[in-house]
């Protein structure tokens, strides 16, 4: 019989009871005895939904209060010394310590660095790899959690970060090491943990690889036949997920080592699910990722089952497991409790809870027969031509203007060099003029006017009126401070793209549709499931306002089309290149409002540009080209005298320089305070041509910079980027700060613009 099976189920609960849990406990309100009953309760809920929807094995080690990739370094014994001694037991203190910087004795200290978990907006702490570090069980929740699992009844298949994946992600800190060479002392550390799990009686062993779908450079191709070969047959019987993408060439390695069982992501290599079957070491089990783990629609049956089909052929029931593409981390927990979408749109949806349902379903199938399912069968297929016929997903007129597209609207007028007298006309800049990213502190006043408002006890009258008065004193402080271009300060927004999503046609927005971020972090991404247009102008009020109350040019603020895109679930019925192509449409129509209503200034926030980048280098032209055209397409239609300025929050542009400069915004800010400026240095390189912004200001951390240490700061950008494109700014939007720092930081920024302007 063939076999179905979960990755990892949503750790976070259908309520957000980890978070709840976790923070209460964060906060001295209730005891670690009252946290492990919540995780103990949400691990035996989500295990019985798991086992009722026909799941063989349960996953365990999913669960983790914070990480997965932390609770692997916590079970390696791989603690930063900066955290205390641990001497065989990470506890839960000790592990809460590494995620959020504290030390043994409570003092502040740098926690482990968090970064996105290949391309999804989950984030991991990164483990910290030492030439001398030893590795040894430091953790006993892995072990206790299967034992958990058993005691209720349920076959528990424990899940790991896999050793080349768990080092592939690590960073070397202290000295310049060769992190492969820990690979030897690694794995005896991995040998004893399946050990103890075999004498508890798991059956199976998850080993997560992920990696195996990156550009993998031959010495780690090599670890991966080294390491499996060592892990295979020893115990339990092990399992390998590759997951997030397909083998690519690395389906040669497939055959190497003899494990179990390899899982593979069969909706993003779908086309080599067959290839790889073929490929499998003799015996060994195929799971079949069918189910697609990274977004929220409803699987076509039909169409799953027939990609099962030929590899029943080849490999027989047996050896042929259904499963969902990735762990269902990346999904929201259950939408029967989803309160906030009408029947017609929730019928296209499938949170975990479903989609293990349709894992379930499909093995039915499997093993029994299509007629064994006849029922989920119709109603999938019932729901896939709801959608694929409903109008809701198609505008004629979107269509249209998206087909009558011509070059020249991803081309301003004139060349950077002819557009940049006219702006410094239309806008009368100084010398390195000062400006800032966009949103100033979200104060409790604010917060407080938005619940209100929305809990009813507001009129829409008194909260326009208190989104106002907030962008009157925004820019009457900005005035104060002597800043050359404003910004309306962004209170209406609670979040930069949930703002434009429920301005446009074609985003959903859920109740509870929340997935993990990191930590006790949750985010509700919006739902893009049809074709975008904007009805209406969705800024041009408050930029028109904020622009009214000043002299000084006032920079209206869009989220750029690629976030808007990269921070939704977004439809899997036509490619993501056609969808950022309409969001651009859309945007394009309200940069054209902004510029037609006398704002001379427009930034189009491009943040999650360089995280849409795929995975596999060799698709890497393909996405820059649509990102790059789809920006081109929001902000081209502008006059010359017309400044577009673009902001991205990181450092990291050398590999992507081309595509950047490809945009053609007239100003860049980047985040550079933190990297000391070195990040200039690909700019200068490159010539890039246009004006830069780069962040003298580290706003992630609430202390106030020197006048001093910013006028170096500049002094050092001078010296990489002539004088004439350089802009000041901070690293990124103030609104997570509070007035008390932020006045006093711009106020300093300023005074070391003006110490620059002086002729030394
Ligand atoms: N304009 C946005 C702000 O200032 C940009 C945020 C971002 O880059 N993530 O908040
Ligand atoms: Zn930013």
């Amino acid at each position: 019989m063939g076999k179905a099976h979960n990755l990892g189920f949503p750790r976070i609960g259908a309520h957000r009871e980890m978070k709840r849990a976790v923070e209460a406990y964060w906060a001295g309100e209730s005891s670690l005895e009252e946290l492990e009953a919540t995780g103990r309760d949400l691990r035996a809920r989500h295990w019985r939904r798991q086992a009722e929807a026909g799941l063989d094995y349960v996953p365990v080690g999913d669960f983790s209060w914070y990480d997965h990739m932390l609770e692997m370094s916590a079970l390696l014994g791989a603690v930063p010394e900066r955290f205390g001694q641990v001497s065989g037991n990470v506890d839960l203190d000790t592990f809460f310590r590494m995620a959020r910087g504290r030390s043994a004795d409570g003092v502040e200290t740098t926690p482990c660095e968090m970064t996105k978990w290949f391309d999804t907006n989950y984030h991991y702490l990164v483990p910290e790899l030492h030439a001398d570090m030893a590795f040894e069980i430091s953790s006993e929740r892995l072990f206790s959690e299967t034992r958990e699992a058993l005691d209720q009844g349920y076959n528990p298949k424990p899940v790991l970060v896999g050793p080349l994946t768990w080092l592939w992600l690590g960073k070397v800190k202290g000295g310049d090491f060769d992190k492969l060479t820990l690979l030897d002392r690694l794995l005896p550390a991995y040998e004893r943990i399946l050990d103890r799990l075999a004498g508890q009686g798991a059956e199976w062993v998850q080993l997560d690889e992920p990696v195996l779908v990156l550009d993998l450079p031959e010495a780690w191709r090599a670890a991966y036949t080294r390491a499996y070969n060592r892990l295979t047959g020893r115990g339990p019987r092990v399992m390998v997920a590759a997951y997030f993408g397909g083998l690519g060439d690395n389906v040669d390695l497939v055959p190497s080592a003899p494990v179990d069982a390899l899982h593979v992501d069969g909706v993003r290599g779908v086309r080599e699910l067959e290839g790889v079957a073929a490929a499998l070491p003799a015996d060994a089990v195929l799971s079949a990722g069918v189910i697609d783990g990274r977004n929220i629609w409803r699987t076509d049956l039909e169409a799953a089952l027939e990609r099962l089909r030929p590899l029943e052929q080849i490999l027989g029931n047996e050896r042929l497991w259904v499963a969902p593409s990735c762990s269902l981390l990346h999904v929201p927990v259950d939408l029967a409790e989803e309160t906030g979408l009408d029947e017609e749109l929730k019928g296209w949806l499938a949170f975990a809870a479903q989609k293990l349902e349709e894992v379930g379903a499909l093995k039915r199938a499997l093993n029994e027969g299509r007629d064994a399912i006849a029922e989920a069968l119709a109603a999938s297929s019932a729901a896939v031509a709801s959608r694929r016929r409903s109008a809701r997903t198609r505008s004629p007129a979107v269509r249209e203007r998206v087909a009558g597209l011509t070059g020249d609207m991803t081309r301003r007028d004139s060349p950077y060099a002819e557009r940049r007298p006219r702006q410094r006309a239309n806008l009368d800049l100084p010398e390195l003029p000062t400006t800032t990213i966009g949103s100033f502190p979200q104060t409790a006043e604010i917060r407080r006017a938005r619940r209100d408002f929305k809990a009813g006890r507001l009129s829409e009258a008194e909260y326009l009126q208190a989104m106002r008065d907030a962008i009157a004193e925004d820019v009457r402080i900005q005035e104060e401070i002597g800043l050359d271009v404003l910004v309306h300060g962004e209170p209406e927004r609670s979040d930069m793209v949930e703002y434009f999503g429920q301005r446009l046609e074609g985003f959903a927005f859920t109740t509870g549709g929340w997935v993990q971020s990191y930590g006790s972090r949750c985010v509700r991404p919006p739902v893009l499931y049809g074709d975008v247009a904007r009805p209406e102008p969705m800024t041009v009020d408050w930029s028109v306002y904020a622009q009214s109350l000043t002299d000084r040019p006032m920079k209206g603020m869009l989220t750029g089309p690629v976030t808007l895109l990269q921070w939704s679930f977004v439809r899997d019925d036509q490619p993501r290149a056609d969808t950022a192509r309409q969001l651009a449409l859309a945007l394009r129509d309200e940069v054209a409002d902004l510029e037609a209503a006398g704002l001379r200034a427009i930034q189009v926030d491009e943040p999650a540009l360089r995280e849409g980048l795929p995975l596999r280098r060799g698709e890497w032209g393909d996405y820059l080209d649509w990102a790059v055209e789809s920006f081109r397409l929001a902000t081209s239609g502008v006059s010359d005298a017309t400044q577009i300025h673009t902001h991205m929050c990181y450092a990291e542009f050398n590999d992507i320089i081309e595509a950047i400069a490809a945009l053609d915004a007239d100003v860049i800010s980047v985040e550079a305070s933190r990297s000391e400026m070195e990040l200039l240095e690909v700019f200068r390189e490159y010539e890039y041509p246009n004006e830069i912004g780069p962040g003298v200001y580290d706003i992630h951390s609430p202390r106030v910079p020197t006048t001093d240490e910013m006028a170096e700061l500049l002094a050092k950008a001078e010296r990489v980027i002539p004088r004439e494109r350089l802009w000041v700014n901070p690293d990124c939007g103030l609104k997570t700060r509070g007035w008390g720092e932020v006045r006093p930081a711009l106020e300093n920024m300023v005074e070391a613009a003006r110490r620059m302007r002086e002729p030394q």
